[in-house]
C-alpha cells in the first residue's frame, strides 16, 4: 500500500493514470520464430522488458497498460496479490476448449442418461398395459361405477406400472377386489361354497402371478 500523502505511485509518476490500480486481465503472449523455439511475445509498458504474461492494468481514472509481474512485484503489494489470483486463474484457450469439451461431454452424457431413461419408463409402461390387462379391465369397471379414490388411483396406476412395483398391502388389495370381481362375489351374499373358493382362490393367483417374483 503505498501512502498517497507522501509517496506518488510509480505508475502514476510514469502518467498510467491515478492509482489505485487493479488487474483487469492476464493474456499470454509467446513468439514463436521456428517450432521448438519460443519467447516472450509481449512487452511490459512500464520498464520495456519482454514479457509471456501481459497483465492488464487499469487505473482508478481508466487508463490501461499492461506490465510484467515482476513491475508489479516491484511496486504494488496490493496490485501484486491481485496479479498472482487472475495468473492463478489464467487458462490457455487450450483449457478453455478443454474444459467446454469436458462440459458438452458431461451434457451429453447426461441427456443421454434422460433419453435412456425415458425409454425405459415407456417401454415400462407399455409392458405394465400388456401385463396388467386384466386388472386394468375390471379396475376401469370398477372405477366407472365408485367414487373410491382408492379404486382410480390403483386403476390409473395398474396402466404405468408394473404390478411387481406396488406395495404388498397393495397387491394383496388389487388381488381381492379383482377376485371378487371375476367371481362375482356379490351373487354369494356370503354363502361361500367351495366352488366361489376354488375360484376366488384362482383368480386371485392369476392376479399375484403378475408380480414374477411371486411362487
Ligand atoms: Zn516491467
Amino acid at each position: 500500500m503505498t501512502n498517497e500523502q507522501t509517496i506518488i505511485h510509480p505508475f502514476e509518476s510514469r502518467g498510467f493514470g491515478k492509482a489505485p490500480f487493479k488487474c483487469v486481465a492476464v493474456t499470454k503472449n509467446v513468439y514463436s520464430a521456428c517450432p521448438g523455439h519460443s519467447q516472450p511475445g509481449g512487452t511490459c509498458d512500464y520498464c520495456g522488458t519482454g514479457i509471456m504474461y501481459e497483465f492488464h492494468i487499469q487505473s482508478s481514472d481508466g487508463r490501461k497498460f499492461k506490465v510484467g509481474s515482476d513491475c508489479v512485484e516491484k511496486t504494488d503489494k496490493d496490485l501484486s496479490r491481485q496479479v498472482k489470483t487472475v495468473r492463478r486463474n489464467y487458462r490457455t484457450p487450450d483449457q478453455i476448449q478443454a474444459d467446454q469439451a469436458e462440459k458438452d461431454a458431461k451434457r451429453a452424457e447426461w441427456n443421454r442418461e434422460q433419453d435412456a431413461r425415458q425409454e425405459r419408463l415407456e417401454q415400462e409402461m407399455r409392458q405394465a398395459e400388456i401385463a396388467n390387462k386384466d386388472l386394468i379391465r375390471v379396475f376401469g369397471i370398477l372405477a366407472e361405477g365408485s367414487r373410491s379414490q382408492f379404486i382410480s388411483d390403483m386403476y390409473g396406476q395398474l396402466m404405468t406400472t408394473p404390478f411387481q412395483k406396488f406395495s404388498p398391502r397393495q397387491k394383496d388389495i388389487i388381488c381381492d377386489i379383482y377376485a371378487k370381481h371375476i367371481t362375482g362375489e356379490k351373487t354369494h351374499k356370503g354363502r361361500k361354497s367351495n366352488e366361489y373358493i376354488d375360484a376366488y382362490n384362482e383368480a386371485w393367483k392369476a392376479a399375484r402371478s403378475l408380480d414374477p417374483s411371486y411362487q
